[in-house]
């Protein structure tokens, strides 16, 4: 694939700069921003409408399903254009990971009644994977579901999930069969949030945030139609999911322009503001930085360019996920260094920059080499689907 844009693609970039122009600034995300918490802001609603009218939300998916069955490489365009201007696409892990694996594996049914709720932003979805017991090792998940006729009956915890707090509805991996081998007995249901017996707990982190939450399941009825994929096939459909999720290319991009604004940061704030510039050595870990924001970029379109060969990235996306997640960590460090002794400051600095931004976002990033699959769970991948190394 060409690094450079074909004709046609330069035209749709234009396209894509024109309406930035026209509505950007409805879609500003602040630096450290966590999604689930941009979403629900209300200026986003105006920009999520400008993008649902073009099909831009989901822009790959056939323009049936609400999309507008753009090329991967336009997709792309679309997404790095956005990230750039430090725009929020609005998808969620709805329209990034779950539309698109329901698109492989629901049935027709499903996707007629779930794609516009996701697209419109209507109904927020939450992923129901980890448990107490189950993370790295997941396949080892008790949640369990039995079959009562028509219904399953679900009973059991799950933990960190992102934004269940606002969700109105979960996808959730269950265990349907206890006696199969682990991977085998499993199966991917949908159920309602506000339903009874569905309790959330939110968790509180050390940015004083509550992104994630515990999630508990009493009794909770769900009807045989809200599963995705055979009974008991369940891992399998989770599991194109978490390709989607680990291929998902935005953020990829994102560094450079969180590196871009504090390069703008550097070079026009006053002496006072921005001590950390003077330093040598905060000069050159920052063109470290600025490299690696290139090599990001790289990987990004390694993962576009498999995309486009109608395959999902595998290995290639652990080496993405896991360069960014640790990059993020080094990004958020300069970028506080530069602020000196301002970058401590939380609340109540003079400007916005020293205003707990490099702060919050450094203290954020902690947990993004755990999100999705820590950073030891990558280069297990790596190693064995990539280098064909034995397991360990
Ligand atoms: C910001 C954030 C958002 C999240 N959102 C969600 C969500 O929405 N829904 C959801 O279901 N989950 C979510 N998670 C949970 C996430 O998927 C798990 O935290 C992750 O898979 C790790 O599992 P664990 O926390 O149980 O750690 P463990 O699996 O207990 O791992 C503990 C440590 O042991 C290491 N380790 C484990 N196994 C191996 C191995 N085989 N080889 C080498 N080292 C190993 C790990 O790398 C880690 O350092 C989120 C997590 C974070 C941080």
């Amino acid at each position: 694939m060409d690094l450079l844009d074909t004709t046609a693609e330069a035209e749709f970039r234009e396209v894509v700069r024109a309406f930035i122009n026209e509505h950007g600034h409805k879609g500003k995300r602040a630096d450290g921003d966590n999604e689930e918490e941009a979403l629900n802001r209300h200026e986003l609603k105006a920009w999520r409408a400008a993008l649902v009218e073009r099909g831009w939300v989901a822009p790959a998916w056939p323009k049936e399903y609400g999309g507008a069955g753009l090329t991967i490489k336009q997709q792309f365009v679309l997404n790095q254009e956005l990230a750039e201007h430090g725009l929020s696409n609005v998808g969620g892990l709805g329209a990034s990971y779950f539309g698109p694996t329901l698109l492989v594996h629901g049935t027709e049914e499903q996707k007629q009644e779930l794609l516009p709720g996701i697209l419109s932003g209507e109904v927020m979805w939450a992923q129901g994977w980890s448990e107490p017991g189950s993370g790295s090792d997941l396949a080892s998940l008790q949640t369990r579901a039995t079959r009562d006729g028509d219904e399953y009956v679900i009973n059991g915890q799950k933990i960190w999930t992102s934004g269940a707090q606002f969700a109105d509805r979960m996808y959730l991996l269950t265990r349907t069969d206890p006696d199969a081998p682990k991977h085998r007995g499993i199966s991917l249901l949908m159920l309602n949030m506000r339903q009874q017996g569905v309790s959330v707990r939110p968790l509180t982190t050390m940015d004083n945030r509550q992104p994630f939450n515990e999630v508990f399941f009493e009794d909770v009825r769900v009807p045989v139609s809200d599963r995705i994929g055979e009974e008991n096939r369940g891992w399998y459909v989770g599991m194109t999911l978490t390709d989607f999720e680990r291929s998902d290319i935005g953020s990829n991009v994102a560094v450079r322009h969180t590196l871009a604004s504090a390069l703008e940061r550097a070079k026009t704030a006053s002496e006072e503001q921005v001590r950390g510039r003077e330093s040598g050595s905060w000069r050159h870990a920052f063109t470290e930085r600025w490299i690696e924001g290139e090599v990001s970029f790289l990987f990004a379109f390694l993962n576009v360019s498999i995309q486009d060969s109608k395959m999902v990235p595998n290995y290639e996306a652990s080496m993405a996920k896991l360069f960014l997640s640790e990059l993020n960590q080094r990004v958020s460090l300069i970028n506080h260094r530069l602020l000196g002794l301002y970058g401590m400051v939380w609340d109540g600095a003079r400007d916005d920059a020293a205003n707990g931004t490099y702060a919050r976002a450094h203290l954020g990033s902690v947990s993004s080499t755990i999100a999705g699959g820590s950073s030891e769970i990558q280069r297990n991948i790596i190693a064995t689907r990539g280098l064909g190394l034995p397991r360990g």
